[in-house]
């Protein structure tokens, strides 16, 4: 991408300054810490970031980001992924979903609290959208939240709240209007987690840890200053939300496998069977060949789309076709891994790093790879999404 080329004196200051600040064992500090080491780790990391000014690059200078245009952070994105440093990812709601959606439609007191306390490091943020019976359906979803004077009344469900245990806020959708067509009557909330009548319950994962939680809402009371957007237009709100990262956080995921292939490589070379190398076996080249080739064909699907944001931001369905194809590139690459591991692939323990191919057990990783084909929106519906707005294929009937 030559738009890049411009800010090479960025990325080599990106690199000094990650060469400078990453602790080279972070991933050995990591394999089998506990929760509250993990989230003393990712604090340590974001106030880091910070006094390097590349915690919030994407954030306008006048809320204390970096203002950085888009090409500028495509290469720090570049250089994080190249050095694996850690992703934030405790963070990631923070950062990325809370002022996209506060900065188009939160009040002036909304962003002044919730902004710079989240630049402090003071605020972890959840996302409560999904509910038992609303997750690619988003719109069915049920939990009623009544006016009574000055607040909400809220009773429900959700799950799948990632990192609810550890959030002070979570980003909630409820309806307030039982009796309009379902789009039409969610109203989006700012939910105080510690509000008498919020009771969390942890999901178990296979991989061991427990990410997410069953959040049970009984008679909250929510401030109706807490209502973010006008009652009954949540939809709208919970669509900028949703909209809010733009394709980085895949460029970086892409960028991440394409270096973590020089693992499966060096297993290949270092690893016998039968006194020759794994690297000497045909069927394990042809596998090795096959996932180098499709990380290559991630790498140009996913600069083929930047260059497209940076010019005239228009992305069409190549978000749904590259998540798609590196949900299922990712199971492949992990899967791989287990195999040329062999028994010693097959050993897992709980690790909390976040998610993604990237703590080194390859069992672990393959475990979690299945995570990327459900969360943000499922492979199934990635599918419906390039056959309809892609393809142009017939819409499957939707309910009202
Ligand atoms: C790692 C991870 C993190 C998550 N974090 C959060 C979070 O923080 N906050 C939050 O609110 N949610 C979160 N989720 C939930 C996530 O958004 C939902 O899991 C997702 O939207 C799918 O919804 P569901 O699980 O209810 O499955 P369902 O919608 O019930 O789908 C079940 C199956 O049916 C298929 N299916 C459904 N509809 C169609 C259709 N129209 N056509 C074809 N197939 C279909 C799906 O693909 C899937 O295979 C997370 C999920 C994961 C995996």
């Amino acid at each position: 991408m030559e738009e890049l080329e411009q800010h090479s004196d960025f990325r080599v200051r990106v690199r000094k300054w990650l060469g400078d600040n990453l602790p080279a064992d972070w991933k050995s500090q990591m394999l089998g810490a506990s929760d509250d080491d993990f989230v003393k780790f990712q604090k340590c990391w974001f106030h880091k970031l910070r006094e390097g000014g590349l915690a919030t690059p994407h954030w306008p200078r006048e809320w204390g980001g970096g203002g950085m245009s888009f090409a500028e952070q495509i290469v720090l994105y570049q250089e994080i992924a190249r050095a694996g440093a850690p992703r934030l990812i405790l963070y990631f709601i923070a950062l990325h979903h809370v002022p996209a959606t506060l900065l188009k439609w939160g009040t002036a007191k909304q962003r002044q609290k919730h902004l710079p306390a989240i630049l402090g490091g003071d605020e972890i943020w959840c996302q409560g959208f999904s509910e038992p019976n609303a997750g690619s359906d988003l719109a069915s979803l049920k939990t009623r939240a009544v006016r009574d004077g000055d607040h909400y009344v809220v009773n429900g469900q959700k799950t799948w709240s990632s990192n609810a245990h550890h959030a002070k806020y979570c980003l909630l959708l409820a309806r307030t209007d039982a009796e309009a067509p379902k789009h039409k009557g969610i109203s989006y909330f700012i939910l105080d987690m510690k509000s008498p009548g919020v009771t969390l319950k942890p999901i178990k994962q296979m991989t061991g840890e427990s990410h997410f939680n069953e959040i049970f809402l009984d008679n909250v009371r929510i401030p109706r200053e807490n209502l973010i957007g006008a009652e009954n237009n949540g939809w709208a709100v919970a669509m900028s939300t949703l909209a809010s990262e733009r394709g980085l956080s895949v460029l970086e995921l892409a960028e991440r496998m394409r270096y973590n292939f020089q693992q499966l490589l060096d297993l290949a070379k270092n690893r016998t069977y039968r006194g020759k190398t794994l690297l000497e076996d045909d069927e394990i080249r042809r596998d090795l060949v096959t996932i180098s080739v499709r990380i290559r064909a991630l790498g140009a699907l996913v600069n083929n789309m930047l260059t497209r944001m940076m010019r005239d931001d228009s992305t069409s369905v190549e978000p749904s076709i590259i998540k798609l194809f590196y949900s299922d590139l990712l199971r492949d690459f992990t899967a791989l891994g287990v195999k040329m591991s062999e028994l010693d692939g097959q050993q897992t323990q709980p690790i909390l790093m976040g998610g993604g191919n990237e703590t080194g057990n390859w069992m672990h990783d393959y475990l979690y790879s299945w995570a990327w084909s459900i969360s943000g929106g499922s492979s199934e519906i990635q599918r419906n999404i390039i056959a309809e707005r892609g393809l142009g294929l017939p819409k499957e009937p939707r309910t009202a």
